[in-house]
């Protein structure tokens, strides 16, 4: 890779950054300073997709990449960094994101992580990172960054797309309101519109990733005279773009003040989601376990077609297709029932 890479950008390896190093304020100092930073971004769906492709050709020392999910056609609208290929591969997002990535920019170092974020592994994931995106699609997972990059001091940037608006905050742990004063506590489960309900326009997305990205791109420059410090509001059918200026209120937050972190320090349990837009529901058993999936393979020979690869292992029963993770990981598609999902789970998987 060293010959490509040099082959591709002659004896200086910043010479493919020139158009930005000309921006004010970011020159070769800027460049290098970027190219020694670490970035973990939380998701690799629609907004993770953009974010990633923006830093990598950017050129960020290092990225890590975590997402759950595996690619379907469904989210090719959206997805940029994936293709029908991968769809038809049914490679987990983080594979086939960095794969993508490799080819945009083999400067950068990509690590991927196909692992559900929670409790037990966001700490791993943002840990020694310079910043933190957010490219979840559920306030659960944002409130837990949250929790995590205001208990390790990262600062991380929240976008979050619905329809055809979405909204962006830069957020510094100890210097600007976290999500929790920003937000308010976390909304139950069922009470907030989804994009399964409202749907989701692609360059709503791709609006919402630039401008998560250039507010990132300002921390790891450490430009932060340059953060916009507000909550920036867009829908972009209307045209309505708004700033709202950002300050901690008098109302103690337990995130920021208290140091109390409820989403990371739960009790915990066997973990079932209902995934957004999907008609699907992931298991996560606890205590962790591993899967080993050629076992699995043999032993479900008699139900029907079985398709493998590297990363996971999936197969059709009662009218639901399973998609097994080697982390003991399942996606059931075809039903939105956590209680079906899991005993599907059980009957053949059996753990
Ligand atoms: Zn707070």
């Amino acid at each position: 890779m060293a010959a490509n890479q040099a082959q591709q950008t002659g004896t200086d390896k910043f010479e493919r950054y020139s158009r930005q190093m000309i921006l004010p304020g970011w020159g070769r100092e800027g460049q290098s300073r970027l190219s020694e930073k670490s970035v973990t971004v939380v998701g690799c769906g629609a907004l993770g997709s953009h974010v990633a492709s923006h830093l990598a050709r950017a050129g960020v020392g290092r990225l890590i990449l975590a997402d759950r999910d595996f690619v379907e056609y469904s989210n090719l609208p959206r997805q940029a960094l994936y293709s029908e290929a991968d769809a038809a591969a049914g490679l987990p997002k983080a594979v086939a994101a960095a794969q993508r990535l490799r080819q945009l920019n083999s400067q950068v170092e990509i690590e991927p992580h196909v692992v559900d974020v929670n409790p037990d592994t966001i700490e791993d994931l943002i840990a020694g990172a310079d910043l933190v995106m957010d490219g979840a699609d559920n306030f659960e997972v944002r409130y837990l960054v949250n929790e995590a990059c205001v208990k390790h001091r990262i600062p991380w940037v929240y976008g979050g797309v619905l329809g055809t608006y979405g909204l962006t905050a830069a957020i510094l742990p100890g210097e600007t309101p976290c999500l929790y004063c920003l937000l308010g506590p976390m909304p139950p489960p069922g009470s907030v519109p989804t994009c399964e309900t409202a749907g989701v326009l692609g360059p709503a997305v791709a609006t919402i990733a630039a401008l998560e990205t250039v507010e990132g791109l300002k921390l790891l420059l450490d430009r932060r005279d340059a953060l916009l410090k507000s909550l920036v509001v867009v829908d972009i059918w209307a045209g309505d773009f708004e700033r709202i200026q950002t300050q901690r209120s008098q109302t103690r937050c337990p995130v920021c003040d208290d140091g109390r972190y409820e989403l990371l320090d739960a009790e915990r349990g066997s973990l079932t989601a209902v995934l957004c837009g999907r008609n699907a529901v992931q298991i996560h058993p606890w205590p962790a376990q591993v899967l080993d999936l050629a076992v699995l393979a043999r032993r479900l020979e008699g139900t029907g077609p079985i398709t493998a690869n590297d990363y996971l292992l999936r197969f059709e029963v009662e009218g639901c297709q399973l998609t097994l993770f080697p982390d003991g990981r399942a996606i059931v598609k075809g039903t939105g029932d956590p209680i079906r999902a899991r005993a599907l789970y059980a009957r053949y998987v059996g753990v």
